[in-house]
């Protein structure tokens, strides 16, 4: 976004929102008040074979905040219908969500909503979707996930019969999973099972160019199975000072947008990914990315050779999720891929909070075994080169 539309006051936005598009607010003024009689509306792409199409941004990370009800009611206007949200995010988002339908009870068939569940078994299963329904004011999901599989081997036959249970009493339309651990081994298994609509998994321009996650995405796309990309960052920023750096922002510069909004249509020029998850905790980002969302551009192949390079150069600073190489390397049960997560989300996106909540989940037996693991063997099987004895240390200080 330029240093002008940064300038927008939060006023001055919600005043011009009233009757402009996106489209219009990323345009110079003397173009707005044509493209003010036309309302730009973020495109829809198939979500697999569901038969419904979603809206290609979806809004994530809502909270429960006085400010967010207002920010629900104008992603809704420009056309942001997918919401997601889990049992478990903190800061209320599912009684945010909630609070929404109370007030705008006709909103709630215009929203394809997500939500997740941490538990595994059935009847955990059923507590926690019933939780989820009666705090976001409603009695159906449209689609309901397993958070967060690390193996396709936590869904079973119970989950199926499950699965097919909830949609049969219609509190669920859909079924799948959200993974940030061993993506592509858990894609590969969905498209084998048969009963998955919809995965949400983290991909983004550091992953998506690579053998095993194409292949992944494919036999998804074969089988029918919707795809929502989340992380899209690929980490946040990374800041090198080197020429690859530079040359990237400069470019993507001239060319209107920002580097993070160059990240999101790097995952939209995949037609196979259904929609891109983002947490939008206020309005500029939100803005940010529809505009991100209805701008035509294509990314040129200098471009995504830009974004591949920069991706190689900063390989040991981005955790690719392959738990199953450096977990299984420790022999131990040390969650370092969580770990990585957590860094991430108080390192590049400044959530300190979140992160602190998250890592201090961890059973205080398994975070002393975080601190007197060696990792050396780890380290060495990492295809990322990362400093894993090290970021451990940093979570453990940073963290706790
Ligand atoms: S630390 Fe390395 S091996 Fe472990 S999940 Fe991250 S990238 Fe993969």
């Amino acid at each position: 976004m330029s240093t002008k539309e940064n300038h927008w006051s939060r006023r001055r936005f919600l005043k011009a929102t009233g009757t402009a598009s996106i489209a219009a607010l990323m345009a110079p003024a003397k173009k707005l008040a044509t493209a003010a009689e036309t309302p730009t509306r973020v495109p829809t792409r198939p979500f697999g074979q569901t038969g419904v199409d979603v809206s290609i941004l979806s809004l994530g990370g809502m909270f429960n905040i006085a400010s967010n009800q207002l920010m629900m009611k104008k992603a809704l206007a420009w056309g942001v219908t997918y919401w997601d949200t889990a049992d478990c995010y903190q800061r209320g988002s599912e009684k945010g969500i909630g609070k929404y339908f109370k007030k705008y009870p006709q909103d709630r068939q215009k929203v394809f909503l997500v939500s997740k569940t941490d538990a595994r078994d059935p009847d955990g299963m059923t507590d926690l979707l019933n939780r989820s329904l009666d705090r976001m004011n409603t009695d159906y999901l449209d689609l309901y996930f397993v958070h967060g599989i690390y193996d396709i081997d936590e869904l079973d036959d119970s989950t199926r019969a499950w699965a097919a249970k909830a949609r049969a009493a219609g509190k669920i339309r859909f079924f799948g999973f959200s993974t940030h651990s061993n993506m592509e081994e858990c894609l590969l298994g969905a498209a084998k099972l048969g009963w998955i609509d919809g995965i949400m998994m983290t991909y983004n321009y550091r992953l998506m160019h690579t053998t095993g996650m194409k292949r992944a995405v494919d036999a998804c796309v074969k089988a029918g199975v919707g795809l929502t990309a989340m992380k899209t960052q690929g980490g946040g920023p990374v800041s090198t000072d080197s020429d690859t750096e530079i040359e990237m922002a400069g470019r993507f510069m001239q060319k209107g947008f920002t580097d993070a909004q160059a990240k999101l249509m790097a995952v939209w020029q995949n037609p196979d990914i259904a929609s891109i998850c983002s947490q939008m905790p206020n309005m500029s980002i939100l803005m940010s990315n529809i505009a991100a969302a209805v701008n035509k551009t294509e990314l040129s192949d200098r471009d995504t050779e830009l974004l591949q390079r920069y991706a190689r150069e900063t390989q040991s600073d981005y955790c690719t999720g392959c738990t199953n190489i450096c977990q299984s390397a420790v022999g131990e049960n040390v969650p370092i891929g969580d770990v990585m997560r957590y860094l991430m989300y108080c390192n590049s996106y400044g959530d300190r909070h979140f992160a602190m909540a998250e890592f201090n989940k961890i059973p205080e037996k398994i975070r002393r075994r975080l601190a007197n693991t060696d990792y050396s063997m780890a380290e060495q099987k990492c295809p990322q080169n990362m400093a894993i004895g090290r970021l451990m240390k940093e979570a453990i200080k940073e963290l706790s």
